[in-house]
């Protein structure tokens, strides 16, 4: 019997595309394109890769069309917040495709926080989002729905206000708008159906989720080495962001010096290494970490 197959949808092409076949190739599944364009089948593992529009991917995974899906939690936000909650999950955040969902304006709106928006029309292409925000800022606002170019509509006289995606901020700069809020924040993730998964499809679920979490945690993670008096372990422990018990070796012929190893699962900044020396450590090292399992 052939194995059951896993079907992941990801972006057919748009801000997330690559980086999601990017993500999927870092776990180690080799990609094979079809003929069209419109899937990957993976050579080494039974999995099938799924190109559609990003808007489809809740639906797809809610109904078990595909069996996990790499989206914006803006988009699937704007799902479960919707009418009939679907059958989805979020399995982890990916890290790539940050952005934010922010209340903007014409510059020269005269925003005092929140209560300002009272009565104002607000466009948006994610009403389900809006609504719940205002509901729960208990602000009674107009919601003019639109489905792109939101950065228009004041502009045009359509609304007051918008919500909207913004990374840099540099669309809002050239339509003449102002941040004044941020509602909601995103980034991609990896999202999978309430289904429950038998066999090989279940082995293979698995597979896919420990890699890419194994993926993520390596990205900023670094082995951190160095030098270091005994007495200072304990500072340097605090200092050390995001590790477990470091590892302390003797180093020959020194009762005063060990050497200390540790997997920091952040980053690990030039200040951090500044006040490392500062407690006394030298020859510091810090290393990439390629898997972590
Ligand atoms: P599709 O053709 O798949 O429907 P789209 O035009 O809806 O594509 P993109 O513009 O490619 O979508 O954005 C995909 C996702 O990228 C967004 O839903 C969001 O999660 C993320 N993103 C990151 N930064 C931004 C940004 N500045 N503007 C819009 N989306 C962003
Ligand atoms: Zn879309």
């Amino acid at each position: 019997m052939t194995p059951q197959r896993l079907h992941i949808a990801i972006q057919k092409s748009g801000r997330l595309a690559e980086k999601s076949l990017d993500l999927i190739r870092d776990a180690g599944f080799r990609l094979q394109r079809s003929a069209s364009d419109l899937s990957y089948s993976v050579e080494n593992a039974p999995i099938d890769l799924w190109c559609v529009r990003d808007d489809d991917i809740p639906t797809f995974v809610a109904d078990g069309v595909a069996d996990f899906g790499i989206v914006g939690r803006n988009v699937l936000g704007e799902r479960v917040a919707g009418p009939a909650a679907p059958r989805l999950a979020e399995v982890m955040p990916l890290g790539f495709g940050r952005c934010r969902l922010c209340l903007a304006a014409p510059d020269g709106f005269s925003y005092a926080g929140r209560a300002s928006l009272r009565g104002v029309r607000i466009a948006t292409s994610y009403p389900n989002l809006l609504r719940q925000f205002l509901n729960q800022e208990g602000i009674d606002a107009e919601i003019v729905t639109m489905r792109g170019a939101v950065e228009v509509a004041p502009r045009l006289g359509l609304a007051e206000a918008i919500c909207d995606l913004v990374s840099t901020g540099a669309t809002l700069e050239a339509n003449g708008l102002e941040a004044l809020d941020t509602i909601f924040e995103s980034e991609a993730v990896l999202v999978r159906s309430s289904k429950v998964f038998e066999g090989t499809l279940a082995r293979t679920a698995e597979s896919l989720v420990t890699r890419l979490r194994g993926v993520i945690a390596s990205q900023d993670a670094k082995y951190v080495m160095m030098n270091a008096p005994r007495t200072a372990l304990a500072e340097i422990a605090r200092i050390l962001p995001g590790a477990a018990a470091p590892t302390v070796i003797p180093l020959a012929g020194r009762d005063d010096l060990v050497a200390v190893h540790a997997v920091c699962q952040e980053s690990v900044f030039w200040e951090t290494l500044e006040a490392l020396k500062a407690v006394g450590a030298s020859a510091i090292l810090v290393l990439p970490i390629e898997k972590i399992m």
